[in-house]
């Protein structure tokens, strides 16, 4: 490296808390699907900040949304009205096809939030003793980083020397419907499962999972809660992923993209029968539904609401599925994934995921490695075709090199 970056990157990890590993590239620019560092290096950004920038670096409508209410008004507090926060809830919600939004800030927020409706409805709805509630939720989950989140992670790094843990979790297999059936007795509120697994490495459940936990649900009385915090909002090709398999949760946990890049905004998206669970001072957060997240959410949702995104995904996806597929044998052992959302486990032979994010850096290609010899692309859906032959084309030059 030349000085800034080497500089830069000491000066962090001097004061920072080492709770990440970055990989060593300090970003000083960004637009569409590109980085340039801070010694003017360019790199393609093939991770899209885990989803949260689905639409690219700065992209012109969702800036423009941002600064004009900048210009104007960007917090109130929920102690009063503003005039953004009813329109993005409206549009969210006829995305959706539910009648009401609880806009949060993060992702983590989101999911526990969507525990606490689920809880309360469990009691005041469903009947459950009190303190009695269980939630089922799958191995190899990533939900956030919270007390109670991490209480039910099955990864070790997340949840080690942090208990007492939260109580009234059961964990299953992912995919197993049977073992879902298995698990949910008459304390079960809910099934919280991500659609895809995002961070367990792009995580495809079997053909009828999602359709059969939802009949489960159904039949059960136990409310669906899709964490499609990462897989929503155009990622598979779809608005959310559960659409594969014509599911509809009853409540979905939506986050990361949600924000256009800009700002963190979350929401819990469900019906009235469930959220209306919740009154006054029982939950909320000082910037949840701020009015610049909405500005910027609204943004997000008037993009999506035209369906070219999730067609662009959807078509892109197939090519970039295509040319992985290619690697399978050539120090690649397994593709997963879809729409532009892809694990890709490489070789251990050959080399760890880490170390393969670290030549594709070098290749000006940025991506992130999941566990072990995993790494996952995640371009931003602005992506060309092109460069998607440019990310895989450097694959397969670093696979090639060992
Ligand atoms: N849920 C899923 C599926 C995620 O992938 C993530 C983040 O990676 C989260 C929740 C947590 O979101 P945040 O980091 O904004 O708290």
């Amino acid at each position: 490296h030349t000085g800034r970056t080497d500089e830069l990157i000491t000066l962090t990890e001097r004061v920072t808390a080492h709770n990440y590993h970055p990989l060593p590239v300090v970003a000083a620019e960004a637009e569409g699907a590109w980085v340039t560092d801070v010694d003017g290096r360019r790199y393609l950004d093939c991770l899209a900040a885990y989803s949260a920038l689905n639409f690219g670096h700065r992209h012109p409508d969702i800036v423009a949304a941002v600064r004009e209410q900048l210009d104007r008004l960007t917090l109130t507090s929920r102690a009063f009205h503003h005039d953004q926060l009813g329109p993005f809830a409206r549009e969210l919600g006829e995305l959706a096809g539910k009648d009401l939004v609880l806009p949060m800030n993060t992702g983590a927020e989101a999911v526990e939030t969507g525990l606490k409706v689920a809880r309360k409805w469990g009691y005041e709805v469903k009947g459950v003793p009190e303190d009695r509630a269980t939630i089922v939720v799958a191995e190899g989950n990533f939900h956030g980083r919270t007390i109670s989140v991490v209480s039910f992670s099955t990864d070790p790094e997340a949840r080690t020397h942090f208990g007492p843990y939260t109580p009234g979790f059961r964990v299953v297999p992912y995919g197993d419907a049977a073992a879902v059936a298995d698990a949910i007795d008459d304390t079960t509120v809910a099934v919280l499962i991500e659609p895809i697994q995002g961070e367990a490495g792009v995580v495809v459940p079997p053909d009828g999972y999602l359709s059969k936990v939802r009949q489960l649900c159904d039949a059960r009385n136990v409310l669906l809660v899709a964490d499609e915090i990462q897989s929503g909002l155009g990622r598979t090709g779809t608005t959310f992923a559960c659409e594969h398999e014509n599911v509809v949760p009853d409540l979905y946990l939506l986050g990361k993209a949600l924000g256009g890049g800009i700002v963190p905004v979350s929401a819990v998206v469900g019906d009235h029968a469930v959220l209306d669970v919740i009154h006054p001072g029982e939950h909320g957060s000082t910037f949840g539904g701020n009015p610049l997240a909405c500005a910027a959410g609204l943004a997000v949702v008037g993009m999506l609401a035209t369906g070219t995104w999730q067609r662009r995904a959807a078509e892109l996806g197939e090519h970039l599925h295509a040319r992985l597929r290619e690697l399978v044998g050539h120090g690649v052992v397994a593709v997963r994934g879809r729409g532009l959302w892809a694990g890709v486990d490489i070789d251990p032979d050959l080399m760890t995921g880490r170390a393969a994010s670290e030549a594709l850096l070098d290749e000006g290609v940025l991506v992130k490695d999941t566990h072990g010899s995993s790494i996952r692309l995640a371009p931003p859906l602005v992506v060309s075709r092109d460069e998607i032959d440019l990310a895989v084309d450097a694959l397969a030059r670093v696979l090639s090199r060992h």
